[in-house]
């Protein structure tokens, strides 16, 4: 007897119920990863999630050969390989995780109609990539939650399975040929300051991320120079750790940090379910506001100077910088520059969720999109209109200007909190800083997303 497991965004040993099942009843099994062009097509396939992607298979075949197995990874049609390869190795069955894009949904219906034609079933498993399946908890009218607390409140209640362990021995039948797996090497444009991948990695990150900063993180999580956030998202990204375990392991450390922790890994299911329900969402607004936003081709300079940092606003400009470098940015930093773009640009968001998705290790349809919209008040934010003035964001988050000296060296002999305002600056001291002026003046910039609105 032979099972098939397709790896996905789940690539891991630890806490993997669709390998459990297969394993069950001492089966042989077949670990397989596909790597499909449609898949690469529809966006994902950026240098940096493909650079972290190659180290997550690597670390996955290695640890399935440290068991006395090996991953098979397959190039091409999912839908077609997963059929050819249940057929080679002979098996009965195929057990996979659930994703909550249209994409993978569809990809999942063609899936299991192939494998019935051909007398194979597909098992599919919901709660491996989230902590609380899309749809698990819903309100009486509706079928998802639009609004986060109340959510949060029925999440909160959910009974969550128990983390299971690795598997100790994998046996891989014989005959099941495999192509080479992706490496880095030869990967360009990749962010210099990139994570490194993989599960061991994310293990061994989560393991000293909670003992040494789990109890600051209630505190410091929106500070941009302390960085006291996990940094997990491309591991629950990749599935190189699993909310689950996560849940289990912060509540069993407790306190306020572990609450404010599981309350973001609750944040991330919540996108997850409104994705399911809506997967236009990734696309089109949420919430219709009418909104005329400038296009790209409109805003082109404007567009340039976010992209590249030099918006004259120095928090803006640090962490758009900080995105590019490192491949990933500081949540404060997202919702800053997200903010700026879309009201005080006043840009259509997806010009910028496409830049994020082109440059995110962690970059993730339902969270980028749905934070994105949020942020552009045409998602699930109850206060669509706030709009977030840059100096005060700075002057809160990032006082005495530790952040921006890191990332914009042109104001490193600045001190807070003229460093966040550098056009104050007069004479000598101006001139003495190659820093550019904003591109739009305060308030103007403020205001113009409110009338564009029509709030006066
Ligand atoms: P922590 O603070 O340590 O949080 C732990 C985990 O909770 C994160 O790893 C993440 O999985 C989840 N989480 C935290 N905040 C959120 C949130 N607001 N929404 C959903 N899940 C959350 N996150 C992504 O994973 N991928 C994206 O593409 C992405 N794009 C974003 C775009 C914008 C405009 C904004 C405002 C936010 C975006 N986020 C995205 C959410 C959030 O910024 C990141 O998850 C977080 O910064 C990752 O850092 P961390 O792992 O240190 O987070």
């Amino acid at each position: 007897n032979v099972s098939v497991v397709l790896f996905t965004s789940d690539l891991r040993l630890h806490d993997h119920p669709p390998l459990r099942a297969a394993l069950e009843d001492g089966r042989e099994i077949v670990p397989l990863f596909v790597r499909d062009p449609a898949v690469d097509g529809a966006g994902f396939a950026v240098p940096n999630r493909l650079a972290f992607l190659a180290d997550c298979l690597s670390d996955l075949d290695a640890g399935l050969r440290e068991r006395g197995g090996r991953l098979v990874v397959r190039h091409g049609d999912l839908v077609g390989e997963v059929c050819r390869v249940a057929a080679e190795a002979g098996a009965d069955e195929v057990h996979m995780a659930t994703d909550v894009s249209g994409h993978a949904r569809r990809r999942e219906d063609r899936l299991r109609r192939a494998l019935e034609a051909d007398g194979v079933r597909l098992h599919v498993h919901d709660t491996v990539n989230v902590a609380v399946a899309p749809g698990a908890v819903a309100p009486a009218a509706s079928d998802h939650f639009a609004v986060f607390t109340p959510y949060f409140r029925h999440w909160s209640q959910q009974p969550l399975r128990e983390p299971l362990g690795a598997p100790r021995t994998v046996r891989v039948p014989d005959g099941v040929g495999s192509g080479s797996l992706p490496s880095r090497s030869g990967l360009a444009g990749l962010s210099e300051g990139l994570a490194a991948g993989g599960e061991t990695e994310g293990r061994t990150r989560l393991t000293a991320w909670l003992r040494d900063e789990l109890a600051s993180y209630e505190e410091g999580h929106d500070d941009l120079a302390g960085d006291v956030t996990s940094r997990l998202s491309p591991h629950l990204h990749f599935g190189t750790l699993s909310s689950v375990e996560l849940v289990h392991r912060a509540r069993r450390a407790g306190g306020a940090g572990a609450d404010a922790f599981v309350r973001q890994l609750a944040w991330r299911d919540f996108h997850r379910q409104v994705l399911a329900a809506r997967p236009d969402a990734a696309v089109s607004d949420y919430r219709t506001r009418n909104d005329r936003w400038r296009s790209e081709a409109e805003a082109r300079e404007d567009v340039e100077a976010w992209k590249e940092g030099r918006t004259g606003y120095p928090i803006v400009d640090a962490a758009m910088r900080q995105l590019r470098y490192e491949g990933w940015m500081h949540n404060r930093g997202r919702l800053l520059t997200a903010s700026f773009l879309a009201k005080t640009l006043y840009v259509d968001w997806r010009v910028g969720s496409r830049y994020f998705l082109d440059l995110l290790v962690d970059g993730d349809v339902a969270n980028n999109q749905l934070n994105w919209q949020w942020m552009a008040g045409t998602g699930t934010d109850s206060r669509p209109n706030r709009v977030l003035n840059p100096v005060t964001q700075a002057k809160r988050y990032d006082p005495d200007g530790a952040y921006v000296r890191r990332w914009v060296p042109e104001l490193r002999s600045l001190e807070a909190p003229v460093v966040h305002e550098p056009w104050k600056l007069r004479g000598l001291d101006r001139a003495a800083v190659d820093y550019p002026d904003p591109v739009v003046g305060l308030p103007d910039g403020l205001d113009r997303f409110k009338r564009a609105r029509g709030l006066g």
